[in-house]
């Protein structure tokens, strides 16, 4: 089999997740694991014990809870275990398309849903949640996106979680494009019940393993999740049982073996901090870059976060998206090949195993590719008045 990504360099994925891993990331999935053997055991509980601890908190008040799969199985369980289907309500600020992704998760999971509209293009006013809260006293849940990835914009946990407590309510963060990078510490944050990620964002492991990070005294107030195989409380009552180095059914073993990698990789880079340094570094090389090739970033860079750049489409007729796409691809970079912003645009990752350095190479291969498509006008196309 030859590698569909042959490319010199090798291919990067300038995508927000899954991301471009290392060549150890890589090879530690070239081995067979019974996931059910004592040897096999001890590095599951391992992972688990080190993710708390990313999360600044400790197995007596919180628990991990793995599950096969990707962000959204996990987020679902999280809505499931914790919003009550008779008299829960999640208050959902719509930040993007995460936003509405996780209100879809919740509605279709029966649960009670209710939209806050917000300005779009800036970080959420902690006030208008507040609001919210105050006008209505039903609401149990708030569901947050830390880091929007479909506008790049990110929202602090900490400004909400403080309107979140003050009102006595409790939060579910989708933390999935933030955590590794972005700074979290749920011992400061009582009010969040539960923190979702996943192994391939930030953390720079493979794709196939989400993660919930919950509050153990919430967890012991689960609710009817109405689903097995998303019952956040039956997985914690597996561990418990079973001790903690077991799945309830089959894990993604190579995946797994490959994210302890990815944990040794993001401790010895310095951890968040360091980590997230190196991705703010990226979008700026990205941001600067693409001004300097006469292309319009979607943000101003206030509002702009380190995880995912927008860039408008150029206005000119022979700018075509697929097209662009694969010009970029055989210079050796992979980007999306949709865009998730109101008018055309192209979006960039900038996490994942790559760096500065890489993000100018990528502004070059953007300029070529533009060369050799005619597009000559790189503004955007004026909006009709
Ligand atoms: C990637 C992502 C998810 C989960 O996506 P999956 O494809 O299900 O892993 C959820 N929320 C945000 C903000 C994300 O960036």
């Amino acid at each position: 089999m030859t590698n569909p990504y042959a490319a010199t360099p090798p291919m990067l994925l300038l995508i927000p997740g899954p991301v471009t891993t290392s060549a150890a990331v890589k090879a530690a999935m070239a081995q067979d694991f019974a996931p059910w053997d004592d040897s096999f055991r001890p590095l599951f509980a391992a992972v688990r014990e080190r993710v708390l601890a990313l999360a600044g908190v400790g197995p007596d008040s919180h628990a991990t809870l793995p599950l096969q799969g990707c962000g959204h199985f996990a987020m679902e369980a999280a809505i499931r275990s914790l919003v009550a289907p008779s008299d829960g309500k999640l208050l959902i600020p719509l930040t993007g398309s995460y936003a509405i992704r996780m209100a879809r998760l919740g509605r279709e999971a029966g649960r009670h849903v209710v939209e806050l509209a917000i300005p779009a293009g800036c970080p959420l006013d902690p006030q208008l949640v507040a609001a919210a809260l105050a006008a209505d006293p039903a609401i149990t849940h708030v569901g947050l996106v830390y880091s929007e990835t479909s506008t790049g914009v990110v929202h602090s946990p900490v400004d909400m979680g403080r309107v979140v407590r003050a009102a006595g309510r409790q939060m579910i963060l989708d933390a999935v494009s933030a955590f590794g990078a972005l700074p979290l510490d749920l011992s400061t944050q009582p009010e969040v019940a539960a923190a979702v990620f996943t192994s391939n964002k930030c953390l720079e492991g493979m794709p196939g393993l989400s993660f919930t990070v919950a509050r153990r005294d919430r967890l012991a107030h689960a609710v009817p999740a109405g689903s097995w195989s998303f019952d956040l409380a039956d997985i914690e009552r597996h561990n418990s049982r079973h001790g903690s180095g077991l799945f309830r059914f089959t894990p993604p073993a190579q995946v797994l073996a490959a994210f302890r990698v990815a944990l040794d990789e993001h401790a010895a880079e310095g951890g968040s901090t360091a980590r997230l340094a190196r991705y703010s570094s990226n979008a700026r090389a990205l941001y600067d870059g693409m001004l300097e090739i006469g292309l319009q970033p979607y943000l101003p860079r206030e509002a702009q976060g380190p995880i995912v750049t927008n860039i408008h489409a150029p206005g000119d007729p022979a700018w075509s998206l697929p097209v662009f796409v694969a010009a970029c691809k055989r210079r050796g970079f992979l980007i999306s090949n949709f865009h998730d912003t109101p008018t055309p645009s192209f979006r960039v990752g900038c996490i994942g195993g790559v760096t500065p350095a890489d993000m100018r190479r990528f502004v070059a291969a953007v300029d070529a590719s533009l060369r050799e498509m005619g597009v000559r006008e790189r503004l955007p196309a004026r909006r009709a008045a």
